[in-house]
């Protein structure tokens, strides 16, 4: 039995601002399935204080050197699904509105790393592999090598760093190397960490951990060019052995239209086409939408950012809404976005397209079910969840081929009856648009056709089963490293 330590800035059960907590919600029990133990690490947010409190357990408190003061750590704990979390609580730090975005984003997940380490020492647990995630957490393999090394229970210990989005990556002064995480400024000064006049704790993650991957394998490949690599592709690439794609799955007890309570009418692979009407019914009367049972249902559930193709859903509101179809786009983010979709929506009358401007899991979920097809034009995609989900409730993606989108939607050819989405090529608004129009064609030119794609989507593997097999088999690997 390994013993597997996660630590990551977000995950469901308790917060979740994106795929990243959906990963880390759903692969440390399967993990645990192939026999590990897990514990997850994450900040205790004001939100999960505020909502969940209850439901925790006071471990401990203890206090550590921080920016030259004794600071406190209070840790507090919950088992779910045969995993241990562990939620770091300090007020200064994490009791907030919003979990990233703050001037201080540095100093606080420079602490919430540096406590995750003091708490493992404190309670003398000496885990074989510390796996962290994203740049909230790439000090760590850094940390534990330069800081740690040298005492026995974090002298054999193995680390992997998953970059779920290298977009964002950490970029702070230097100064806090001294100040914040206990380091030698020489760790800039001879170029490690440094990014222009800064420290990236994402760079810090790929120099320092024993393995690096990311969450899908074109991904893994498209870093370590400069179109894709964030000028990070030259460090990428001197690692580019210790690199590695392992593609997301999605928990599929918490999205299963046979059980999810959010759905009006809840629905199996053989009653799909009758039930996902019943659904379109019940959400277009939710949303003011025209009830018509037979129009094409196309949605969005989406970060508002560029990376998400939102541009080119801008460049062509206008064509997309003269379609014979329906429009729901949910989803918060760059204001300017917000703005724009709300002037369209507002311009025209509501029956066809709506924009919900905001974040709500329950309203994504019927979204999903109710839908006919999901867009999701994407810039780059690391992985990818919406896609996966689409699939799972029989609503086809149509994406660009980028990332994670590429390796797990396969575009429909109507030669082979192949495929389980619809997929366009070049980042642009008339290639996206022609699929949309191709997609739209073939939901109502063709019956069956679009039929055979939905059964393909529900039948796709969108489990972790295949990739925490690989997980534990490149934690194997490492711990096999002298
Ligand atoms: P990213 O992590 O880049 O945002 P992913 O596709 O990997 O994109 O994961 C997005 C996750 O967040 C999905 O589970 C999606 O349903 C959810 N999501 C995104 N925006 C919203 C929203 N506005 N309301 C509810 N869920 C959302």
């Amino acid at each position: 039995m390994k013993k597997i330590v996660f630590c990551a800035s977000e995950s469901l059960p308790f917060i979740k601002t994106g795929g990243l907590a959906d990963v880390i919600g759903s692969l440390p029990e399967k993990l645990v399935a192939l026999g590990n133990e897990v514990s997850v690490f994450i900040p205790l947010y004001k939100k999960i204080a505020h909502t969940m409190h209850h439901e925790l357990k006071f471990e401990t408190e203890f206090y550590f050197n921080f920016k030259y003061h004794d600071v406190n750590v209070r840790v507090l704990s919950k088992e779910h699904n045969g995993v241990k979390f562990y939620l770091i609580e300090n007020a200064n730090y994490f009791e907030r509105d919003m979990l990233y975005g703050y001037h201080d984003d540095g100093e606080r997940f420079a602490y919430f790393q540096r406590a995750i380490l003091e708490y493992l020492n404190y309670i003398n647990y000496k885990a074989d592999v510390i796996h962290a995630h994203d740049w909230h957490c790439g000090m760590i393999p850094c940390l534990i090598k330069e800081k740690w090394s040298v005492n026995p229970l974090f002298s054999q210990v193995k680390t992997v760093f998953t970059i779920h989005n290298l977009a964002y990556q950490g970029i702070f002064s230097p100064q806090m190397l001294e100040s914040c995480l206990g380091l030698g400024f020489y760790l800039y000064e001879n170029g490690k960490l440094q990014f222009d006049d800064c420290i990236s704790f994402m760079k810090a993650g790929i120099e320092y951990a024993d393995k690096v991957t990311t969450v899908s394998e074109t991904y893994a490949k498209e870093i370590t060019t400069s179109h894709y690599g964030e000028r990070l592709e030259a460090v990428l690439n001197s690692r580019i052995h210790d690199l590695c794609g392992i593609v997301n799955g999605i928990d599929t007890n918490m999205w299963c239209s046979k059980n999810d309570d959010n759905l009006v009418y809840n629905f199996n692979r053989l009653n799909v086409h009758k039930m996902k009407r019943a659904n379109k019914l019940a959400l277009q009367k939710e949303l003011g939408l025209e009830e018509d049972e037979k129009v094409m249902l196309v949605s969005i559930v989406t970060r508002l950012t560029w990376q998400k193709g939102i541009h080119l859903i801008l460049e062509r509101l206008n064509d997309i809404y003269n379609e014979p179809i329906q429009m729901i786009i949910l989803g918060s983010g760059d204001l300017y976005m917000e703005q724009q979709l709300s002037n369209f929506v507002n311009s025209v009358p509501k029956t066809k397209m709506v924009f919900i401007n905001g974040y709500n899991e329950s309203l994504a979920h019927r979204i999903y079910a109710s839908s006919d097809l999901f867009l999701m034009p994407s810039l780059f995609e690391p992985c990818g969840i919406s896609q996966l989900i689409s699939m799972r409730y029989g609503t086809l993606p149509l994406v660009r081929e980028t990332g994670g989108l590429k390796d797990t939607v396969e575009a429909f050819n109507e030669y082979e009856k192949t495929g389980n989405g619809f997929s366009f090529t070049h980042y642009n608004s008339q290639s996206m648009l022609d699929a949309l129009r191709y997609a739209i064609h073939i939901y109502y030119a063709n019956k069956t056709d679009w039929n055979l794609i939905v059964k393909n989507a529900m039948k796709t593997d969108v489990s972790w089963e295949k990739s925490a097999v690989k997980y534990s088999l490149l934690y194997d690997e490492i711990l096999k490293y002298k």
